[in-house]
C-alpha cells in the first residue's frame, strides 16, 4: 500500500473518528478540534501553507461503517463497505481546482487505497456534448483517462461518426476511482450506489463548469449514478431525461455493444445518437442516417 502524505492520512483518520468506526472509539468534538489544529505544522513540513488547498471540506452526511482502522484497510476488498461522505461542498473556482480536489479525494478510503490514480475526465472543457460512463476500469485506472481500451476505441468511433473528434467532446465517469478488486484482477466490478452517491457531487460540478448542451449517459449504471434507480437500460434508452436542466440521452454502453454487437443493437445506439445530433441542431447527412440499417 502506498503511504499517504501526513495531511491526507490525517483526513482519513479524522473522518473515521468523527463518524465512529465500528469497534473503535468515537472522538469528542474537543479532540477533533485539537486534531484539526495539528494540520498547521504538518503543512509546514510538506512545504504547504495552511490546509491542503485542493481538498474540499465537505459536509459529512452519511455514517461510516469501517471494518478496520484506515491503516489496516485491506488492499483490495471486492465489496465496498466504506463510503464516508455523501456530499461535497460546492464552490470550486475552476475545473482545474476541481480536478485537483478529486486527485486527493479520500471520501472512499477503500478506493483511495486501491486506485493507481483518479480518473477525472478528458476533452474540451467547453464541449457542447458530454459522455458520462460508470467508472474507470483497470486500463483507465492505469492511464488516468476514461474510456481507453476496447470500449474507448468503440466510443471514439461513435463520436467520429457523429462528426466530432474525441478532443471536441468531454468524457467523464460518475465514479472517479476504479472500484476495488482483488490484487491483480483485470476484470471490473460495478460501483455501488453509495460510492456513486459519494462521487456524484464532483460530476455535478464538472457538468456545471462544462455546461454541455447534451449529455449522453452510456449504460444503466451511469444512469443510476446520475438519477438513482432508473430501470433496465433497454427500457430507458432512446429517451430524454433531465439532469438539473441538462438533457440526457440514455443509450447502451459500448462494452455491451462489444459483447452483443448485433446490427439491431448498433442501430439502436445510432438512433439514440441521431437524436442527440438533432437536439444539438447539427445537420445529419443521408449517409449518417443510414448507418447500421440492414441492407435490402
Ligand atoms: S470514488 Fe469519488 S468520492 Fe470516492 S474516493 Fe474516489 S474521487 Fe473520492
Amino acid at each position: 500500500m502506498t503511504a499517504l502524505p501526513f495531511s491526507q492520512a490525517l483526513d482519513v483518520v479524522t473522518q473515521a473518528l468523527r463518524a465512529g468506526v465500528s469497534g473503535h472509539p468515537v472522538a469528542g468534538i474537543e479532540s477533533l478540534e485539537r486534531l484539526r489544529k495539528s494540520r498547521a505544522p504538518a503543512a509546514e513540513l510538506t512545504g504547504r501553507r495552511g490546509a491542503d488547498p485542493g481538498i474540499p471540506h465537505p459536509r459529512r452526511t452519511e455514517s461510516t461503517v469501517l471494518s478496520s482502522a484506515p491503516s489496516s484497510l485491506p488492499k483490495a476488498p471486492v465489496v465496498a463497505r466504506v463510503p464516508v461522505v455523501a456530499d461535497v461542498a460546492p464552490g470550486f473556482h475552476s475545473l482545474d481546482a476541481l480536478r485537483e480536489a478529486v486527485s486527493v479525494c479520500v471520501k472512499c478510503p477503500h478506493l483511495m487505497a486501491s486506485r493507481t490514480t483518479t480518473v477525472f475526465g478528458i476533452g474540451n472543457p467547453r464541449a457542447d456534448l458530454m459522455f458520462v460512463g460508470e467508472a474507470p476500469g483497470a486500463e483507465e485506472d492505469r492511464a488516468g483517462e476514461p474510456f481507453v481500451g476496447e470500449s474507448g476505441v468503440l466510443l471514439t468511433k461513435m463520436i467520429v461518426a457523429m462528426g466530432f473528434s474525441r478532443q471536441e467532446v468531454y468524457i467523464a465517469n460518475v465514479l472517479k476511482c476504479r472500484p476495488d478488486m482483488p490484487s491483480g484482477a483485470s476484470d471490473n466490478r460495478r460501483p455501488t450506489a453509495r460510492e456513486m452517491a459519494a462521487c456524484l457531487p464532483y460530476l455535478r460540478e464538472q457538468i456545471r463548469f462544462i455546461a454541455p448542451k447534451v449529455i449522453v449517459a452510456t449504460g444503466a449504471v451511469a444512469m443510476e449514478g446520475l438519477f438513482g434507480e432508473t430501470g433496465p437500460i433497454g427500457k430507458i434508452r432512446g429517451r430524454w431525461h433531465d439532469f438539473s436542466g441538462t438533457p440526457v440521452m440514455a443509450t447502451y454502453h459500448p462494452a455491451y455493444l462489444l459483447q452483443s454487437g448485433t446490427l439491431s443493437n448498433k442501430r439502436k445506439v445510432w438512433e439514440d445518437l441521431l437524436q442527440v445530433l438533432e437536439r444539438l441542431n447539427l445537420p445529419v447527412s443521408e449517409k449518417q442516417r443510414g448507418f447500421f440499417l440492414p441492407k435490402s
